[in-house]
C-alpha cells in the first residue's frame, strides 16, 4: 500500500490532487470512499509514513539558552567588574564573583528549563481528533494518527487534519488564513481543476491547519505532517514558547530604569569613595552598591512562580494556553458561562411531554431504557395516543446520536439532548436499530446553534417524510398544522387565552420547572425528493409536541458559584436555551446580583445601542437564546465598564468572543477545535468549577509574587542604604561587595524559591478582584519595603558598628552584620507565610489538608547551613573575608534579628500580603 504513495513524484505531490478527478484520486490512493481504509493497512502505512504531526524544527541549543542567562545587564556589570578586580590584581575576587555570578546563571537556567518544559508538556497533552471511516465504521481517532487514503469527515469546528482532496461538500466553508492570509472564509467545491491553479484557489482541496467555519464535507487525506502545505512553511517557523506576560514585561521595564539609577548612584558612590580614599576602595564601594541594589534572584522566581501557578492549576483541570492569563485570571471580575453542560450536568432526562393536546410524565432518570410513561400517574396505552407516538417517534429519527451500554452504565454517543429523546422514546418501547431499517435516513441538517434546530429526511412506508426537532420558537414558527391524538391534523391552535397560546403556555409550565423544552414536528414531501436543506422546512411543517427534559445543575458550580460571588466575580450565565428555564435554572445555582435574577434574550439584545447594551449586560445575570455573535457585543460592553471578562465558548462562532474577553476559555470536550484555538485556557471537565478553581491560584500566583517581591527588595534596600550612607559618611564599609554576591545570589535564592510554593490563603476567595491597573509597586507597598529596608540597615549598620567597637576585628563585624541580617529575614518569611497561620488553622481543625512545611522549611535550613559555610570553613573565610563565630555571639545575631517578628507584624497590618 505504501507504494502506491511513494510512486508520485515529489513535484506531482503538490500539483497533482486538485487536477485528478474524485475517483482517480481514490483509486490512486488504494482506498474507498464508502469504506475507507482497512485499520491494518492504516496501521501499516502510519509504520512506514509516520505521524501526522509537523517536526518541530530544533530550538535553540541548550548552551545558547544558557548563554542567554548572561544577557542581562546586571551580569554583564559583574563580569566586567571580575575584569576590572583581575587586571587590578585581585585574581581571587575576580574567580569569586565569576563563579558565583554563573552559579547564578545555572540556578536560573535550570529553573527556566524546567518550567518552559511544563508549560511545552502541557501544551502537548491537547490533542486533536478527527472523525474518518476505516473498515466501513466511522470513528474518532486521534489526528496524529491519519494516512493518506483515510477518507475524514469534516464539520464546522473543526480544524482540517492533514492536506485532503474534497470527495464531497455541503455549503463547506473554510478559512485557510494561516495558510493563505486570505482572511475570508473560502466555499468549497468538487470540481478537477487546472494544474496551475494555485494554492488559494484549490476549491477541491482542503488544507491542514484551515478551519471548517461552515457546513460539511469529506476528504480523503493525500498528505500527512510535513508533506502537508502547512509543514513546507512551517519549517521555515520557529517552535517557540514565550514565558514572557505582561507581569515580567513590566519587570524587564522597572529594572532597565532601576539599573539606570543604580549606575548613577554608583557613580557616585566612586566619585566620594575617591576624594576620601584610593581607587581600590572607591571601586569597591561602587561596585558593592550595584551589587546590592539589584535584586538578582527576582526574574527566575518570577518565572517558576508562573510556572507552578500554570501546573496547580492544569491539576485543577484547567489547562492555560497563554501564560499571560495566569496573572489575568487573579483579577476576573466577571464569568460569563455557559450552562449547558458548564454549570449543569449535561445529562438530561425527559420528564414531561405536551403531545396531541395531552400532558404526560416520564419516570426514570439517566439513559437507562427504564421508566414509562404516564398520563395522570397511569401507564399510559399507546396505540390510542397518535400524537404521543409521533411525537416520540421524531425524537427518534431526527437524531444523529446513540445509547450504548458501557461497563454496566448507559452512555451517550453524541449529543446528551438527542440522548434524552432515545431514551423516552425506548422507554414506549421504539428500538433505534428498528426504526433506522423501517425508515432509513437519507438526508439531514445536522442541528447549529445559530439555527436552533435540526432536520432529517427519511423513506418510511407511508412516503419521504422531513422530521424536525429544535427550540420551540425555531419550530412553531414554521408550523400552521397540528397532529391531534386520534392521527387527524388540525389547524395549530385556536385556542388562545390571555394573549397566549395553549402551546407557549405548555412551554411555560415546563421551563419554570428548569426543563429545556425540544418541539418537535415533520413534514410530508414528494417521492422524488432526496436532499434537504433549509428552504424545504422554511413553512409547512406539522407540529407534533414537546419533550420537556431536566438537566440538573452540577454540585460542584453551586458551591463554585458561592465562591466566585462572594469573591466579588458576578456570574453571568450565557445560554442558547430559553430565558424561562435558563432563569430556573439560574436560581438553582444561586446566580443573581444583588438578590434578583434578571434576564434578556438576544433579540433584546439586538435592539439596544451601545449604552444601554453595557447597562442591561451589568444589571442582567441571564442572557438567554444568545446567538454566539451576541457573546462578542456582551463582552465589550462589560469591558466598556471596566470589567475583566472571562467568556466560555464551546462553538466556531465563539471564537471572536474569546479572543476579545480577557481571559477567553474553551471547552477541552465538547469544544471545537476553532475555538481552543482562540482560547486562553482549556477547561479538561468543561465545569464552571474549574474555572473558579483557576481564577483560586490565579490570585494565590499573584500573591506569591508579591510576596517574592516584598521579601526580595528590602534586603536590597537595607544593603544599598548601608553602602550609600557608609561611603557618604566615609566609614568602613560593612558589607563587602563579594558577600552582598554571596548573599543576593546564594542565600536569597533558598529562601524565595520555596515562596513560589506557597499555600494559598484561606480567605483567598474573600477578597475582592484586584484592580486590573493596579501598579505592582502601590504607595503602600513602597512604604512598607522602606520600613523593612531601614530594620536591616539599623541592623548591618548597628551590628557591624558596635562589634567591631567591641572586638576591633572586622572580619567578625561584618560576618555578624551578615548573620543577623540573615536571622532578621527568617523572621521576616515567618511572618508573610502561610505556614504558621495553616499550622494554627490545622490545629484548631479548620482545614484538612495536610500543612506543607518542607518548602518553607528546607528553605530556612537551607539558608542556615549556608550562613555556617559562611562563617566557619576556612576557604570561604578566606575568600570572603569572614571569621568563625561563638555560640554567644550567633545567638547575638539571632536576638538582634528576632525583633523582626514584631516589626513586620506591624507592617503587615498596614499592607497585607495574605
Ligand atoms: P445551550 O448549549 O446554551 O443550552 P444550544 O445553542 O445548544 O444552547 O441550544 C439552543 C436551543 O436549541 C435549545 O434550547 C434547544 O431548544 C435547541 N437544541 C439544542 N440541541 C438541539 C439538537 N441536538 N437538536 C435540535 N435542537 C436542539
Ligand atoms: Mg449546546
Amino acid at each position: 500500500m505504501a507504494q502506491a504513495v511513494s510512486t508520485i513524484a515529489p513535484e506531482d505531490k503538490q500539483l497533482i490532487w486538485h487536477n485528478l478527478d474524485i475517483s482517480q484520486a481514490i483509486a490512486r490512493l488504494q482506498s474507498d470512499a464508502e469504506t475507507g481504509l482497512s485499520s491494518a493497512t492504516a496501521k501499516q502505512l502510519l509504520a512506514d509514513l509516520g505521524a501526522n504531526e509537523l517536526t518541530a524544527k530544533k530550538g535553540k541549543p541548550w548552551w545558547w539558552k544558557f548563554l542567554l542567562q548572561f544577557n542581562q545587564p546586571l551580569l554583564i556589570i559583574l563580569l566586567c567588574a571580575g575584569f576590572v578586580k583581575a587586571i587590578t590584581g585581585s585574581l581571587v575576587n575576580a574567580g569569586v564573583i565569576w563563579g558565583v555570578t554563573t552559579t547564578n546563571a545555572i540556578i536560573g537556567f535550570i529553573q527556566e528549563s524546567k518550567a518552559e518544559s511544563a508549560i511545552a508538556a502541557l501544551a502537548k497533552a491537547i490533542t486533536t481528533e478527527a472523525t474518518v471511516i476505516r473498515d466501513g465504521q466511522k470513528l474518532r481517532i486521534p489526528s496524529r494518527e491519519l494516512v493518506p487514503g483515510d477518507i475524514v469527515l469534516l464539520t464546522s469546528g473543526d480544524k482540517v487534519p492533514a492536506d485532503l482532496r474534497l470527495i464531497q461538500v455541503r455549503n463547506l466553508q473554510i478559512d485557510e488564513s494561516a495558510l493563505t492570509g486570505e482572511s475570508v472564509a473560502v466555499e468549497k467545491d468538487t470540481r478537477v481543476l487546472n494544474l496551475h491553479a494555485a494554492l488559494a484557489e484549490r476549491k477541491n482541496m482542503a488544507y491542514a491547519g484551515g478551519f471548517v467555519t461552515f457546513g460539511q464535507g469529506t476528504g480523503i487525506v493525500v498528505a500527512t505532517g510535513n508533506a502537508t502545505e502547512t509543514g513546507r512553511i512551517s519549517q521555515l517557523m520557529q517552535q517557540h514558547i514565550d514565558i514572557s506576560t505582561p507581569l515580567t514585561r513590566k519587570f524587564d521595564k522597572f529594572s532597565q530604569n532601576w539599573l539606570y539609577m543604580v549606575l548613577g548612584l554608583a557613580s557616585l558612590c566612586f566619585v566620594v569613595g575617591l576624594s576620601f580614599r584610593g581607587f581600590q576602595e572607591a571601586l569597591e564601594a561602587a561596585i558593592a552598591l550595584i551589587v546590592s541594589a539589584i535584586p538578582e534572584g527576582l526574574p527566575a522566581v518570577v518565572t517558576v512562580t508562573l510556572a507552578i501557578g500554570v501546573s496547580r492549576m492544569a491539576r485543577r483541570h484547567a489547562i492555560i494556553r497563554k501564560l499571560p492569563a495566569v496573572e489575568t485570571l487573579g483579577s476576573a471580575t466577571v464569568i460569563c458561562s455557559d450552562k449547558t453542560g458548564t454549570l449543569t450536568e449535561n445529562q438530561m432526562t425527559v420528564q414531561a411531554i405536551y403531545a396531541g393536546g395531552h400532558q404526560y410524565t416520564v419516570s426514570g432518570l439517566g439513559y437507562v431504557p427504564m421508566g414509562e410513561i404516564l398520563i395522570d400517574d397511569k401507564p399510559v396505552n399507546l396505540d390510542s395516543e397518535k400524537g404521543l407516538q409521533e411525537c416520540l417517534l421524531a425524537g427518534l429519527l431526527c437524531n444523529d446520536s446513540h445509547l450504548e451500554k458501557k461497563d454496566d452504565k448507559w452512555v451517550v454517543m453524541g449529543d446528551p439532548t438527542e440522548g434524552a429523546l432515545i431514551a423516552s422514546a425506548n422507554k414506549a418501547g421504539f428500538s433505534q436499530d428498528n426504526l433506522a431499517k423501517q425508515m432509513p435516513k437519507l438526508d439531514g441538517i445536522p442541528f447549529e446553534s445559530e439555527f436552533q434546530y435540526m432536520a432529517t429526511l427519511h423513506a418510511t412506508p407511508k412516503g419521504k417524510t422531513i422530521y424536525v426537532k429544535g427550540s420551540v420558537e425555531a419550530i412553531l414558527q414554521r408550523c400552521n398544522l397540528m397532529l391531534n391524538n386520534d392521527g387527524q391534523l388540525r389547524p395549530l391552535d385556536c385556542v388562545e387565552t390571555l394573549r397566549q397560546t395553549t402551546i407557549e403556555r405548555e412551554v411555560n409550565i415546563m421551563a419554570r420547572q428548569g426543563l429545556r423544552v425540544l418541539a418537535l414536528a415533520k413534514k410530508p414531501v414528494s417521492e422524488q425528493k432526496n436532499t434537504v436543506d433549509h428552504p424545504d422546512i422554511a413553512t409547512g411543517l406539522i407540529f407534533l409536541g414537546l419533550q420537556g427534559m431536566i438537566d440538573p445543575p452540577r454540585e460542584s458550580a453551586i458551591r463554585a458559584v458561592q465562591a466566585c460571588q462572594s469573591a466579588g466575580i458576578q456570574v453571568k450565565m450565557i445560554t442558547g436555551d430559553h430565558a424561562v428555564t435558563a432563569q430556573a435554572i439560574a436560581r438553582r445555582l444561586g446566580i443573581n446580583k444583588n438578590g434578583s435574577v434578571l434576564a434578556f434574550t438576544g433579540a433584546e439584545l439586538t435592539q439596544m445601542d451601545k449604552t444601554e447594551l453595557a447597562q442591561v449586560a451589568e444589571e442582567g445575570v441571564v442572557f438567554a437564546r444568545v446567538a454566539p455573535e451576541q457573546k462578542l457585543r456582551l463582552v465589550e460592553a462589560l469591558q466598556s465598564k471596566g470589567e475583566v471578562v472571562a467568556m466560555t465558548g464551546d462553538g466556531v462562532n465563539d471564537a471572536p468572543a474569546l479572543k476579545q474577553a480577557d481571559i477567553g476559555i474553551a471547552m477541552g470536550g465538547a469544544g471545537t477545535e476553532v475555538a481552543k484555538e482562540a482560547s486562553d485556557m482549556l477547561l479538561t471537565d468543561d465545569n464552571f468549577a474549574s474555572i473558579e478553581a483557576a481564577v483560586e491560584e490565579g490570585r494565590a500566583v499573584y500573591k506569591n509574587l508579591l510576596k517574592a517581591i516584598c521579601f526580595i527588595l528590602p534586603v536590597n534596600g537595607g544593603e544599598s542604604m548601608t553602602i550609600l550612607i557608609s561611603t557618604l559618611f566615609a566609614r568602613d564599609l560593612p558589607i563587602l561587595s563579594l558577600q552582598i554576591l554571596w548573599l543576593n545570589m546564594l542565600n536569597s535564592i533558598t529562601m524565595t524559591v520555596p515562596l513560589a510554593f506557597e499555600p494559598k490563603a484561606q480567605n483567598i476567595m474573600q477578597q475582592q478582584p484586584r484592580r486590573p491597573n493596579e501598579p505592582l509597586l502601590s504607595g503602600s507597598r513602597i512604604k512598607r519595603i522602606l520600613a523593612i529596608s531601614l530594620f536591616n540597615w539599623i541592623v548591618i549598620f548597628g551590628v557591624f558598628e558596635y562589634i567591631r567597637q567591641i572586638t576591633g576585628n572586622v572580619d567578625l563585624a561584618r560576618t555578624m552584620a551578615i548573620n543577623a541580617l540573615i536571622a532578621g529575614r527568617i523572621f521576616f518569611l515567618l511572618s508573610i507565610s502561610q505556614l504558621i497561620p495553616n499550622l494554627i488553622a490545622k490545629m484548631n481543625g479548620t482545614i484538612k489538608e495536610n500543612v506543607n512545611i518542607p518548602a518553607i522549611g528546607f528553605g530556612i535550613i537551607g539558608a542556615i547551613i549556608l550562613q555556617i559555610i559562611f562563617a566557619h570553613v576556612p576557604l570561604i573565610n578566606e575568600v570572603f573575608s569572614t571569621a568563625p563565630l561563638s555560640l554567644q555571639q550567633w545567638l547575638f545575631c539571632l536576638a538582634v534579628g528576632s525583633p523582626m517578628i514584631i516589626w513586620a507584624t506591624i507592617v503587615n497590618r498596614f499592607d497585607p500580603l495574605n
